[in-house]
């Protein structure tokens, strides 16, 4: 899995030769325009190139010789520029995106670092590596408090969501306890499309995430195994005891979560059990860790 900032860095080259081209392509153009422009700056060209082998030769007074016939040649260019209506910058190079200045990264009207509107793919194609290939409707817009029923709880649940991406995107994480999560909610009440939505948006504000499914944890490969350890936000959908103590996933998800814990990265356990329950049931590794994490709920349960 590559990170957003990864691949909007692997892409700057692309973008750079494709500013090249345009600025090729936009010489061209003008110079097939009016022959007349080639010719003068083919001539500034050559008096350049010959003042510069007077420099060598310490020659003052050719030197000087080349500097009149240069301001000279620049005089009648100024004037074939504005008789022919020619951008005076056609000749420099420009951004391809002038929001971002081919950055890929732009300053939100809140003063937070966003993925540029123009990195759509890049996005697309980090959403899909970061275990969100099978949902890509799934946006932060289109998630209604009231649509299934609960509009309070929904909406607490959310607030508490975007708190949780406050807080990875600001410098409180030093002064936070716990970075275990546990967002418990009943079956059907919108727990994975939420979840998705808030890893989509941590990504777009530039951090890095991951989705997985608690069952799915244990299936993963070692290179994904090891990138979770150290990303910036991790969900793990569908926690339930059950899944804890098959395949090896009580084990797998007990060195994530103390890994991440150690290095003050967040990770939120999604699950559709109270926690009391779970903590009686899972694999004791696990228990521990569930009593002293933090609570994301529409209830006081
Ligand atoms: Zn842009």
């Amino acid at each position: 899995m590559k990170t957003i900032k990864e691949l909007i860095s692997e892409s700057l080259t692309e973008v750079a030769a494709t500013r090249d081209i345009n600025r090729q392509n936009s010489i061209s153009r003008v110079y097939k325009a009016c022959p007349e422009l080639k010719e003068i700056d083919d001539q500034i060209l050559e008096v350049r190139n010959s003042r510069f082998i007077a420099v060598i030769d310490k020659d003052e007074r050719l030197i000087k010789r080349f500097d009149i016939a240069e301001e000279e040649l620049l005089t009648k260019r100024g004037r074939i520029i504005a008789r022919n209506n020619i951008e005076p910058d056609f000749d420099e190079e420009k951004f391809i995106c002038s929001e971002c200045s081919d950055t890929g990264f732009v300053k939100t009207a809140d003063g937070k670092v966003s993925v540029c509107p123009c990195r759509e793919n890049e996005l697309e194609m980090c959403y899909e590596q970061s275990g969100m290939a099978d949902y890509p409707s799934y946006k932060m817009k289109n998630y209604r408090d009231d649509y299934l029923g609960d509009a309070s709880g929904r909406k607490k649940i959310k607030g508490m969501m975007n708190d949780l991406l406050k807080e990875l995107i600001g410098k409180s994480r030093e002064e936070s306890k716990s970075y275990i999560y546990v967002y418990s909610a009943p079956p059907q009440t919108g727990k994975t499309f939420l979840s998705i939505c808030v890893c989509k948006t941590a990504i777009k504000l530039g951090k890095s995430a991951y989705y997985a499914k608690c069952e799915e944890l244990s299936a993963l490969g070692t290179d994904t195994l090891e990138a979770l350890k150290h990303i910036d936000f991790l969900v793990v959908d569908d926690f339930a005891d059950t899944v804890t103590l098959s395949n090896n996933v009580g084990s797998v998800l007990n060195t994530l979560l103390e890994t991440r814990a150690a290095s003050r990265l967040n990770t939120v356990l999604v699950t559709p059990f109270p926690v009391n329950e779970l903590v009686k049931k899972c694999d004791m590794r696990i228990s521990g860790k569930l009593q002293s994490a933090k609570k994301i709920s529409s209830e006081g349960r």
